[in-house]
């Protein structure tokens, strides 16, 4: 969800003398990965090209991250915090969005761990490494993958009603992860599922 261009116009550039700094998160494993500075030229680049630019203070210029490493940040929303002078932007890296290689400039950043399996999937349905499970359900196809969301459903509905919580808990973990593997199936993610929950909520 990008920022309509009434919420651009009203981004305050003052007190950072034509500079905002930007969080970027990873939008399906929400760990914060990176915070750069934007001014009102690489705002609009990042816009038109959907991947994240930056105005890099110690080069003096436009940086596309991952413009040399090809680990570009492609953008899925931009959100403005309450006095209008700081970004957050939810992104899907490429690869390890530090310079040393790590996932984020913040290795010690909190990840939710649903969205890390979510994560995960997408990594085994790209690669498709032998010997996984989830290579498995995703060499299976989709028919199979909802046949098996259809079965850990009953098999969570049945345990509510018949059994403790233990296999309450079973069930219902066995069902969250291939739900999972049956949104990516489909190119979806957990985050269009959030996002669709959240546009309700309102
Ligand atoms: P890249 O944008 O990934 O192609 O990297 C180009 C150069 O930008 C690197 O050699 C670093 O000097 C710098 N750089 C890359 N990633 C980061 C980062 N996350 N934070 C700060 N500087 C970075
Ligand atoms: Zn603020
Ligand atoms: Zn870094
Ligand atoms: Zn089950």
């Amino acid at each position: 969800v990008l920022p309509s261009q009434a919420a651009l116009d009203t981004l305050d550039w003052t007190k950072g003398d034509g500079l905002l700094p930007a969080v970027v998160q990873d939008v399906d494993s929400l760990q914060v990965l990176m915070l750069g500075y934007v001014n009102a030229a690489s705002l609009q680049a990042t816009l038109e090209t959907g991947h994240m630019t930056f105005f890099s203070r110690g080069r003096q210029r436009l940086w596309t991250k991952g413009e040399q490493s090809g680990n570009v940040l492609a953008v899925q929303s931009i959100a403005v915090d309450c006095d209008a002078d700081t970004l957050l932007v939810r992104a899907r890296p490429a690869g390890p969005t530090c310079h040393t290689g790590a996932e984020s400039c913040f290795p010690q950043a909190a990840k939710d761990f649903i969205g890390q399996l979510d994560q995960l999937v997408a990594t085994r349905e790209a690669q498709r490494p032998a010997g996984s499970y989830t290579t498995s359900l995703f060499e299976g196809g989709i028919r199979r993958i909802a046949q098996k969301v259809g079965e850990e459903g009953v098999e969570t509905a049945l345990a509510a009603v018949a059994q403790g919580d233990e296999e309450l808990l079973g069930e219902a973990s066995d069902l969250v992860f291939h739900l999972l593997v049956l949104l990516r199936a489909r190119g979806l993610s957990l985050q269009d599922v959030r996002t669709l929950l959240e546009s309700r909520h309102r």
